[in-house]
């Protein structure tokens, strides 16, 4: 007799969606460690540390691919699904996960452009944790404008020897494999780039850590002198990169999850704020009221676009917005926190505000956002 298979939930208001989440609370609470619940903030390798095993622990209770199919080991189901496990993680506390780069962009590419072959060698130790993955897109002079991408492979005998540097890599120092774009030929922009996956256990590959404002070194540089990758560990065609990492589907599917990840932290650090705002005889009231009413407005709007997402109806230009909402919401309230001076809480604002300053950033500025929603939502005029 074969299993039923359910269909993936395709409205909040749908019971199930209720039934989903406590389930999910469950597993999270008989499965998330006390000690990361509570108790201080641990310091950067504690906390790489704590998220390669939570990873590890999603794996064994069979979340760690809630929306990839079960022929790849996943869960099959849907992105509300994926949204209300998330949701309850961030409220337990528990580490956000150190392989986004496997689970959503590599895992989705290779089901998306890899072969059969690739797909049977990569996925399993994508979902399992056994390997973490890291993205090497940017470059000294390629970060908004990725299409400059230099870092070069040339063809040899059974493959590509890579030369060229890569920055801003998150998790490198810890990673086994890079998801990377190389430029393969002297053709016109945006024609002449590839997508290979490289080991980066081997000689050729030097990691550099950057320290960052907040405290931690979570990107590095990342420099290649004769790195080898094989023609197996070309993804898709070469020459034809920019489809794999321009912005397609699956990339911005993962907007809406980073999205879902902070907006939970989003809530705890407004309360925080009413707090401190409190201890100014209300001097803020102003300011608070309105980040909460934009809290409130993004809540709607997250929902909303996965609902769109589980209905496959036109999701993108909502999460293009969604995009700048969160980070531009979470650095205002962190502003607002610095600026109440409240004397108890010093620390705690001065750690958000610098942390939060990557979040306009990282994934394509609020600027280079700006330009997308006008040129792909509006469509105006240029
Ligand atoms: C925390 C963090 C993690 C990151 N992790 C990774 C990673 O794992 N892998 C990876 O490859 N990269 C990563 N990045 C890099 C990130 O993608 C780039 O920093 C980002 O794309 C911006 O590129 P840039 O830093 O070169 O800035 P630039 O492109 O040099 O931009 C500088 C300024 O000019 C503005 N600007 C540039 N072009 C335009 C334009 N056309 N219109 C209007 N304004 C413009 C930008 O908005 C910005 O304010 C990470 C960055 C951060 C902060």
């Amino acid at each position: 007799m074969t299993e039923s298979v359910q269909q993936p939930i395709k409205s909040f208001a749908d019971p199930r969606a209720k039934k989903y989440r406590e389930a999910a609370r469950e597993w999270i609470d008989a499965t998330l460690p006390r000690q990361w619940q509570s108790g201080p903030r641990p310091d950067f390798e504690e906390e790489i540390r704590r998220r390669r095993e939570w990873d590890r622990l999603m794996a064994v209770g069979g979340y760690a691919g809630i929306v990839w199919s079960r022929e790849y080991g996943g869960r099959g189901e849907g992105p509300i699904e994926e949204y209300l496990f998330y949701q309850e993680a961030t409220r337990a506390h528990a580490p956000n996960t150190a392989n986004a780069i496997g689970l959503d962009l590599t895992g989705p590419a290779l089901m998306e452009f890899g072969t059969a072959a690739q797909r049977a060698r990569f996925l399993p130790r994508i979902i399992s944790a056994e390997h973490l993955w890291c993205e090497g897109l940017s470059e000294p002079n390629a970060g908004s404008d990725l299409a400059a991408v230099a870092t070069r492979a040339e063809k040899v005998e059974g493959g590509w020897r890579i030369h060229g540097q890569k920055i801003w890599t998150s998790r490198a120092q810890f990673a086994d494999w890079i998801f990377l774009a190389v430029k393969t030929s002297d053709g016109p922009r945006r024609r002449n780039l590839s997508v290979m996956m490289v080991d980066m256990h081997q000689p050729g590959i030097v990691v550099q850590p950057i320290n960052q404002i907040s405290e931690g070194a979570e990107f590095n540089q990342v420099f290649f002198d004769g790195a080898f990758a094989a023609d197996d560990q070309l993804l898709g065609v070469e020459n034809k990169g920019w489809e794999i990492i321009g912005l397609s589907g699956f990339r911005q599917r993962r907007r809406i999850f980073d999205a879902v990840r902070w907006y939970v932290l989003i809530g705890e650090t407004l309360d925080q704020l009413a707090h401190c705002v409190a201890a100014t005889q209300w001097r803020y009231r102003q300011q608070l009221i309105d980040l909460q009413a934009r809290a409130a407005a993004l809540r709607w709007h997250m929902m909303r676009t996965t609902e769109l997402m589980a209905q496959d109806a036109d999701w993108l230009h909502s999460t293009q917005v969604l995009r700048l909402e969160w980070s531009e919401l979470w650095q205002a309230i962190t502003e607002c926190g610095f600026a109440t001076g409240c004397e108890s809480h010093e620390d705690y604002w001065r750690f958000r505000y610098l942390d939060t300053r990557s979040v306009t950033i990282h994934g394509g500025t609020a600027q280079i956002q700006r330009n997308l929603i006008a040129d792909r939502v509006l469509e105006l005029p240029r």
